[in-house]
């Protein structure tokens, strides 16, 4: 036996179990349609919600930074790292989101766990959704505070635990997901709020799913909700709608600056290459002109998920562009996925532990980069297959 044969092992567990990730390989630019793996399907999977990820102002902003600036900022932020154009992304998408300051992380997952540590410790108490992203989960246990979770959505469930709970500790947080990535449902933000007013609670909402999505041309979950200057923290992601990549953080100005003095992933790890950058300004210059592609978006999304119901397909409990399409065992969602994958239409299965035991769906992800035609497609695979296994 040598010492890693485990990892062979829980490889193999993972195969036997039906875990295992077989990853695609996408051989084009992300856009409607895809080279998968050799084939050309219809997209039904990435996050590229305003079709930016290839988008040709985005394309010619990124290398026009390039012949000006190079590529790379060689240097973590706090050392040499701080580029002009990081302090202008940061202008603007504190501009744009309607708040004192932002700064920019590598990632969402890693303004997540920059953040959550600066703000609690030891001595304090995170309230937690049951279902916020692998991200917080993490920054929450970096930060070495208390984790104590409530019922998915649930206000009375938040209350009743900082009732039993607030007093023994020094400081307090509550976070949640703006938008929930597998049932594509909306956090009841303004009820949250409320709640943390009364106890004098930090809130903190991490809107990846909702930057460039929710709210006035995509300004968020905050927007959304006319919330603005209530939320201490705002997390967001340049990985999704804007198609690049990055995390954001938005609010207070003395949160964005202890960030900048404490944030580990700031000072202990490079910054965003200089066509990154570029390319997110560009898309906010893209969301600042014009709301054209949020509301083709919305339209898209509105016209699948109604054509679906009418086909009769359960759509569950989505309030947002994220799709799902609840079939129940894990096995028939892999069954439905690789049958529209044969049909020409690559749309994820999603079973446990991902989404609870006999919650297993496929997840559709519309964009604005979808054409009406692109949509009808879709559709009528969905029918086809639908038919041919017995949902509809
Ligand atoms: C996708 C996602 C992240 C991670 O964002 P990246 O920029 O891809 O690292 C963090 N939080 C939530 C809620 C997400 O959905």
């Amino acid at each position: 036996m040598s010492k890693i044969d485990w990892i062979q092992q829980e490889i193999d567990n993972l195969k036997s179990q039906g875990l295992y990730n077989n990853i695609r390989t996408i051989g084009s630019p992300q856009g409607a349609w895809l080279t998968v793996d050799g084939k050309k399907v219809l997209n039904f999977c990435s996050n590229n919600y305003l079709g930016l990820a290839n988008h040709p102002a985005l394309v010619a902003a990124a290398k026009k930074s390039i012949d000006d600036m190079g590529v790379g900022p060689a240097a973590v932020r706090s050392i040499a790292g701080t580029m002009t154009v990081h302090v202008e992304l940061e202008k603007r998408l504190a501009q744009f989101k309607g708040v004192e300051a932002a700064i920019t992380f590598q990632s969402g997952f890693t303004a997540n766990l920059a953040t959550i540590p600066v703000l609690v410790g030891k001595e304090d108490v995170i309230f937690s959704d049951r279902l916020n992203h692998a991200s917080i989960i993490d920054g929450a246990r970096l930060s070495g505070a208390k984790i104590i979770p409530y019922e998915h959505n649930d206000v009375k469930s938040l209350e009743e635990q900082i009732k039993a709970n607030l007093s023994q500790y020094r400081r307090a947080l509550i976070v949640t997901d703006g938008v929930f990535s597998m049932d594509g449902d909306i956090a009841p933000l303004p009820d949250i709020y409320e709640v943390a007013q009364r106890y004098d609670i930090l809130l903190m909402v991490d809107d990846a799913h909702g930057e460039g999505v929710l709210g006035k041309g995509g300004r968020g979950i905050v927007d959304h909700f006319g919330l603005h200057g209530k939320v201490d923290v705002e997390i967001g992601t340049m990985s999704k709608a804007f198609g690049v990549v990055g995390g954001i953080v938005a609010g207070k100005a003395v949160i964005i600056e202890w960030l900048r003095q404490r944030g580990r992933p700031f000072l202990f790890s490079s910054a965003v290459t200089v066509p990154d950058a570029a390319a997110c300004l560009a898309a906010v210059d893209l969301l600042e002109d014009s709301t054209q592609l949020v509301d083709k978006l919305w339209e898209n999304a509105k016209y699948f998920k109604a054509e679906m119901k009418t086909l009769g397909f359960n759509t569950g409990v989505s309030e947002t562009p994220i799709t799902p399409v609840m079939l129940g065992e894990a096995p028939l969602a892999q069954q439905f996925s690789r049958e529209l994958f044969d049909a020409g239409v690559f749309a994820m299965a999603l079973g446990f532990p991902t989404v609870p035991q006999g919650k297993a769906r496929i997840r559709v992800m519309i964009s604005a980069a979808h054409a009406k035609d692109d949509l009808d497609k879709g559709l009528e695979a969905f029918k086809n297959v639908g038919k041919k296994l017995g949902v509809i």
